[in-house]
């Protein structure tokens, strides 16, 4: 038997039937204690009250109200993912499309720039080194890479012209026109399948 009395909890295992370990001792307890045994009763009591009350259920759609009215913050990456689902377009061909038109902004705004760093060179001379090195560099990418694509002609051509924009606006061109007609034959195709 236990030498003190049952505290709440202990209480609430004898009134579940919890039959573990340790609690044949508070039974005994019980057994023979009055007062454990009138608490023990009384919440008996309480638990049987409950049990006879009416079960309420939510009315269906009572949670969706709730959450309704609830303002959730939003992770910035969450917002920025989804705002991006809805910019970009479902289909495909579509996708494609919106790709290439991307590239073209991208290679346009580079070319753009790419000029207006050669022109502030080519007006102000060779007043910064650091303008001039740059150059160099976006040059030298510039015409490998036209040397692998046209052969070593082009790339000679293009390095006696000297034109930075006209390489980077060549490159643009093929690069969008080579993207975008596969794009449209895709669109093509697309609604080729849905048209059989
Ligand atoms: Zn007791």
């Amino acid at each position: 038997m236990q030498h003190r009395h049952l505290l709440s909890n202990e209480i609430d295992l004898l009134l579940d039937g919890e039959a573990g370990f340790g609690v044949a001792p508070l039974r005994a307890h019980v057994d023979d204690c009055a007062e454990c045994l009138a608490r023990l009763d009384e919440a008996q009591g309480v638990a049987d009250a409950l049990e006879r009350l009416p079960h309420f259920a939510p009315h269906a759609g009572f949670a969706d109200r709730v959450l309704s009215q609830v303002q959730i913050v939003e992770p910035w990456h969450v917002a920025a993912l989804a705002t991006a689902r809805r910019v970009v377009p479902e289909s495909r061909p579509l996708r494609v499309l919106a790709v290439a038109g991307a590239g073209v902004a991208s290679v346009t705004i580079s070319a753009s720039a790419a000029w207006i760093a050669l022109s502030t060179d080519l007006t102000m001379g060779s007043a910064t080194v650091l303008t001039g090195r740059l150059r160099d560099v976006i040059m030298d990418a510039a015409t490998q890479g036209l040397e692998l694509l046209l052969g070593s002609a082009a790339a000679d051509a293009v390095r006696a012209n000297g034109t930075m924009a006209v390489t980077a606006a060549g490159v643009a061109l093929l690069a969008s026109v080579g993207v975008a007609a596969f794009g449209f034959r895709s669109l093509a195709s697309a609604s080729r399948q849905r048209g059989s």
